[in-house]
């Protein structure tokens, strides 16, 4: 059975369902499996599975304390009509480029993937482990997690869900999506500050020892819906398998030929599911790690020095503006398969803003990235040859790309992960394609993309611009534990 513990040192081992309870680890440290399992069916058969077949026989793998009963449970209820297509992370084609969308879920990004299922092996795992308490999850988002983490929770039983966004830093429908949000158990607020201040925050909450004591004589722990929960990252390794069975049933690739994946970036989360995916036995080459101008993580492979001292820049991918990208933490455990150095590295990121570490070098995962105005032209470009419409993180990557292949004449089948449908980010989306919607309003935009893209606004955000606001509180980041705590009465 796999055995998960904390990158930083902790000596206290945990199954995958009590990793799930808690979050994050009692030191600071993200769950990292003890060692990473290989599938234990042959590569050849992945293209007779659907989605939740293969999600079933790749999970039960890291989920391992999980009976056979109650991950099929978990899996059935998420991977379902819910989605707005049978094949749930469909490849597409455009230009002699491979998509893999995973924006078909109910809040049209890829968080979906992971919060659709994410509820279920909560509950499942609390019920394992005896957990008798209401488990508040506590969760900051750049913008999609957010809204994703919400309707995923939404009048769940036993769970209150509580989120804070950046004041500033998200999109109108992402923001719209979030304030419009139902069910009695749901709380959102916004924080003065940008993403990562937002994310700290909510850590400090996690590892506040008064705090937890304080709730848990009410009856509530917290957990995570961010991708430090490692109930978050297991779910996304799935659609790496998935999108390299497409390209084998569509002739594109022969079952053994290795792939690259290219990844738009904000948190490592996505892309480190990409680096299990291949650890577990996956045919993969190349990773790319795509980033906007954020380039924190561009700099960190090049270069071996991880900084985020250096401005912070808000672009037209919101959801990548970030300069403390939580999952790197575990790519650095294993790749120094010491927990020690872990621990110093992130000691050396909160005291001083940086650290270096050269081992991540040369290890298949290519940091590149694209700036505001090359996305934004690769959004246009796309479009004009091809009627395929990008969003803005996707761009991001597809820009990346480009620049990588032409670099390094790279000719592996590439995939690029696309994170999310344009009608999250309509606006940047219609301006790209043409400068005489720079001015229009963000709602009307998902009317005049619904033309340029001859297909019906998607349903959950048909009449996204005029649902009443339920939530209005705008906070000092200073302020969060007290909010939390009035929430937790
Ligand atoms: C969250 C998000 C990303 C970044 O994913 P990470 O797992 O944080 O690296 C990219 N694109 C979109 C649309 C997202 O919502």
């Amino acid at each position: 059975m796999i055995q998960f513990k904390s990158t930083r040192g902790d000596k206290n081992y945990v199954t995958a369902s009590q990793a799930i309870v808690k979050g994050i680890a009692a030191d600071g440290g993200l769950y990292v499996p003890d060692s990473v399992p290989v599938i234990d069916f042959p590569i050849e058969e992945i293209t007779k599975y659907n989605y939740r077949e293969l999600a079933y026989r790749v999970l039960r793998l890291i989920l391992s304390d999980f009976t056979e009963e109650e991950l099929r449970y978990c899996i059935d209820h998420a991977y379902d009509e819910k989605f707005d297509t049978e094949l749930i992370a469909p490849l597409k084609e455009a230009d002699g480029d491979n998509f893999l969308e995973l924006f078909h879920g109910k809040t049209l990004a890829f968080k979906d993937m992971a919060l659709s299922i994410l509820p279920y092996l909560l509950k499942t795992s609390a019920k394992k482990n005896g957990v008798d308490k209401e488990i508040v999850i506590l969760t900051a988002t750049s913008g999609d997690t957010g809204k994703a983490a919400l309707e995923g929770f939404a009048d769940v039983d036993g769970t209150r869900i509580i989120v804070f966004f950046p004041v500033d830093g998200v999109s109108d429908v992402q923001k719209a999506q979030m304030v419009t949000q139902k069910g009695k158990n749901t709380c959102v607020a916004a924080i003065k500050g940008n993403f990562d201040d937002a994310q700290t925050a909510v850590k400090k909450l996690f590892t506040d020892k008064e705090l937890a004591g304080e709730l848990e004589e009410k009856g509530f722990v917290f957990s995570s819906a961010n991708s430090i929960n490692i109930g978050r990252l297991a779910p996304q390794i799935v659609y790496y398998f998935y999108a390299y069975a497409q390209l084998a049933k569509a002739g594109k690739i022969k079952i053994g030929d290795k792939i690259n994946f290219t990844v738009p970036t904000g948190n490592f989360g996505n892309i480190l599911a990409g680096y299990y995916a291949k650890l577990m036995g996956l045919p993969v080459d190349k990773l790319i790690c795509a980033s906007n101008d954020n380039k924190v993580l561009y700099d960190f492979f090049k270069s071996g020095t991880y900084d985020i001292n250096r401005e912070f820049i808000l672009t037209a991918s919101p959801s990548m503006d970030i300069l403390i990208s939580s999952n790197l933490e575990r790519l650095l455990y294993h790749v120094s398969n010491d927990s020690e150095k872990t621990r110093e590295l992130m000691n050396n990121l909160n005291k001083d803003g940086k650290y270096t570490f050269n081992e991540a070098k040369n290890k298949n995962i290519i940091g590149e990235y694209s700036s505001e105005s090359e996305s934004l032209a690769a959004i246009r470009s796309l479009y004009e040859k091809s009627g395929y419409i990008m969003d803005t993180h996707t761009a991001v990557a597809y820009a990346s790309y480009k620049k990588y292949q032409q670099e390094s004449g790279d000719n592996n089948i590439n995939v690029i992960v696309s994170t999310a449908s344009p009608y999250k980010f309509a606006k940047s989306v219609c301006s790209a394609i043409d400068d005489k919607y720079s001015s229009i309003d963000p709602f009307e935009a998902l009317d005049i993309l619904s033309t340029l893209q001859n297909a019906d606004i998607p349903a959950p955000i048909k009449d996204i611009g005029s649902r009443e606001v339920l939530h209005k509180s705008v906070i000092e980041r200073e302020a969060i534990k007290d909010f939390v705590k009035g929430i937790l009465k």
